[in-house]
């Protein structure tokens, strides 16, 4: 399978249009060594033909015209033939009312995710007046056929409060968080070999290392580098763990909590323009580097 990065950055972006911490300030003057990067999504692919987008970016117009095997092949033909979300969160779902000019949007999510869109942001309810929209229901532990390539979906089980999740209502439904946040494992049923993807991570609980243990390639939640790195720079109240995210750096970090793990690949995505591991001269992208993993950025092709 072919996986294409499509944007590194977490929301908001790298730089964000109102942020002037030293991240962002370093792309804008050029003091640091350092590239820009846009929002949170990949692309996936059995064969180099077929695409499906995991997460829609609110970038999504220009990642796809910086990928030339996603541009159409014909009279308004595209290669792309889904999108797969892993959540509801804007930065990952407004992308979806950007591929309104298509004869329409198949989407892949959970029952929860579908909810908060259509009654908590009520954005599939915008989209579907502009274009057809067709859903698979993502079920975790459930294994789905794409045609060349499987997935299978996981809970990233996550305690962050949601403001847009409708009030409860039946069982797997988010109730309990269940279905939330998924990560994805993507097989390839030719050789077994999977690749998992998994942007949003605040615990790496048992279940979640499970998922993880064997793959071939990781792309793992980059958010930030220190638990209270927002606090720290005085921008926000929250510390990662707040916002569903587990830190980088340091003791229980996810560097080395994935340290023992047997992963063929480890590339950080979903990197908050705040982490200093985005600056190619910090001592933190040294410290990943000598752990072997790598600073995902937009373009990056990889193959499973
Ligand atoms: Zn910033």
């Amino acid at each position: 399978m072919r996986i294409r990065v499509l944007g590194a950055a977490a929301g908001g972006g790298f730089p964000q249009w109102n942020c002037g911490c030293p991240g962002c300030r370093a792309v804008r003057d050029g003091t640091r060594p350092t590239t820009p990067r846009t929002q949170s999504s990949i692309a996936v692919s059995p064969d180099g033909e077929r695409w499906w987008l995991v997460n829609a970016s609110p970038d999504v117009r220009t990642q796809l015209a910086d990928s030339p095997a996603l541009h159409p092949t014909g009279d308004r033909t595209t290669p792309l033939h889904g999108v797969l979300l892993t959540d509801a969160e804007i930065d990952h779902t407004l992308g979806l009312v950007l591929l309104r000019e298509g004869r329409g949007v198949h989407v892949h999510a959970t029952a929860a995710t579908e909810r908060t869109l259509r009654t908590g942001t009520s954005l599939l309810t915008t989209l579907e007046r502009f274009c057809p929209v067709t859903w698979t229901e993502v079920v975790p532990g459930a294994e789905h056929d794409l045609g060349g390539l499987v997935y299978r979906a996981f809970d990233a089980p996550t305690a962050k409060h949601d403001r847009f999740a409708p009030p409860p209502a039946g069982s797997g439904t988010g109730t309990d968080g269940t279905g939330r946040v998924v990560g994805y494992r993507f097989t390839d049923p030719a050789t077994g070999r999977f690749a998992v993807h998994l942007p949003g991570v605040q615990e790496l609980t048992p279940a979640v290392l499970a998922e993880i243990d064997g793959a071939d390639l990781l792309l793992v939640d980059g958010t930030t580098w220190f638990d209270d790195e927002m606090v720290r720079l005085g921008l926000a109240a929250k510390t990662a763990h707040d916002m569903g995210h587990l830190h980088v750096g340091g003791p229980g970090g996810s560097l080395e909590r994935l340290g023992g793990l047997r992963v063929g690949r480890t590339v950080y995505v979903h990197i908050n323009n705040t982490n200093p591991m985005l600056l190619d001269d910090s001592d933190e992208r040294a410290e990943v580097e000598k752990a072997g993993a790598l600073v995902g950025y937009d373009g990056l092709e990889l193959e499973v």
